[in-house]
């Protein structure tokens, strides 16, 4: 494997040695041509597979035309990404950024002014146990892991933490507290190890935001864009958030982040309120509208509703006799292996069997594949990972 400069990159990563030459839908290819079967799929970016034709085909015609011109000027491509995604969620508009962390923070901008807009000094935002919304400041505070925040402080102000999955958690706080703005919630967490709320939480959520007239932030950046089984993970519940934020599939790899309103929420930023220089830029809503085309086309969500049910068969069954596996869960194509012990090293070691697994919450398999991996890859998925299981446990 080749060696990597380490010394001139901070090192914020626990990388594995390995570096990736190229890839071909489910299937990465390393530096060496040994062969990768791809359970995470970037992080659950590269939804459509690597080097996908039609996003890299529109990357390229996009490039050789115009990539970027600053929102100093109108953006064709920004237009038409805003209105599909809006229509796709039934959001009225949307702002552009480029990173999930960005998106949340507009998200996050929204409702201090919006409770500004109604007399409230120090707005509050309730947020999640376990939540993950990014790193930058207002993003790492709104996270609900010390390890993310130890040594950053002072943290920003304006956040209170109740447990994830307890609404009435959420209607306490906002009996007491005449603060809050808004509640920010996954509607199913990623990083905090594939948590699935009941059905009842998001529409409980939504009682009690407008109750209040707090607005309800779903952080749709991992479940976003047919992972979970829908375009939006809060289309399983019949509600509509005031404010949704996407990014890591948006884009198939290409950096875009978005926060789209709606209603109230969707008059709160005016001129001047927010900004960025490459948000939205020609070039990276390119890459966005030919996302969604094929999301589209090719009916990926409901893909990814019949994969996901595949996998959790494969793996229930397969794992029924093992001691030691807590819990199968999944949504879509979002899936977690929850055993009773910490089983990092499991990463490694499926990377030595060609497979890339991720494992977050310690204790959590994490599996996020492309939508369009075929059935014999998941098959290959389900077994080997399996066999990991068998072997460690
Ligand atoms: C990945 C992620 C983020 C942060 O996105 P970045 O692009 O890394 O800033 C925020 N929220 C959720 C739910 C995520 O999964």
């Amino acid at each position: 494997m080749t060696t990597i400069i380490k010394e001139t990159l901070m090192p914020t990563y626990a990388r594995l040695p390995v570096t990736f030459a190229r890839g071909q839908g489910a299937v990465l290819f390393d530096t060496e041509g040994k062969e990768y079967l791809d359970a995470v799929a970037g992080v659950a970016v590269c939804s459509l597979g690597h080097a996908r034709p039609e996003v890299a085909a529109a990357i390229c015609e996009q490039a050789q035309r115009l990539i970027h011109t600053s929102n100093l000027y109108q953006i064709e491509n920004q237009q038409a990404l805003g209105a599909r995604l809006c229509a796709l969620a039934g959001m009225d508009n949307a702002f552009f950024c480029n990173s999930g962390a960005e998106a949340n923070e507009a998200a996050i901008k929204i409702a201090r002014l919006y409770g500004h807009n109604k007399g409230i000094e120090c707005p509050v935002i309730i947020v999640m146990s376990n939540a993950f919304h990014g790193r930058t400041m207002a993003t790492v505070t709104a996270t609900g892991n010390p390890k993310a925040q130890a040594g950053f402080g002072p943290l920003l102000a304006g956040f209170v933490r109740v447990q994830y999955g307890e609404a009435e958690a959420v209607a306490q706080q906002l009996a007491t507290d005449p603060n809050i703005v808004a509640v920010l919630v996954e509607p199913v967490q990623g990083e905090g190890g594939v948590q699935i709320p009941s059905a009842d939480y998001l529409p409980r959520l939504r009682e009690l935001c407008d109750q209040y007239d707090c607005l309800l932030i779903t952080d749709e950046i991992q479940t976003g864009m047919c992972r979970t089984g829908k375009w939006f993970a809060f289309q399983h519940t019949g509600i509509q958030p005031d404010v949704m934020t996407l990014a890591k599939a948006l884009g198939n790899g290409m950096p875009i982040g978005a926060c789209l309103a709606r209603g109230k929420a969707a008059s709160v930023f005016g001129y001047g309120n927010h900004g960025s220089t490459f948000g939205g830029n020609p070039l990276a809503c390119r890459a966005g509208l030919a996302v969604v085309e094929v999301m589209e086309q090719e009916q990926l969500a409901q893909r990814a509703t019949e994969l996901g049910e595949y996998f959790l068969t494969g793996f229930r069954t397969g794992l029924a006799e093992v001691a030691g596996v807590k819990e199968v869960r999944g949504k879509g194509l979002m899936i977690g292996i929850q055993l009773e012990r910490d089983c990092g090293e499991l990463v490694k070691q499926g990377l030595a069997k060609g497979i890339l697994i991720n494992v977050t919450a310690g204790n959590v398999i994490r599996l996020l594949p492309p939508l369009v991996i075929t059935q014999q890859q998941a098959d290959q998925i389900i077994t080997t990972v399996i066999d990991l299981i068998r072997d460690f446990l």
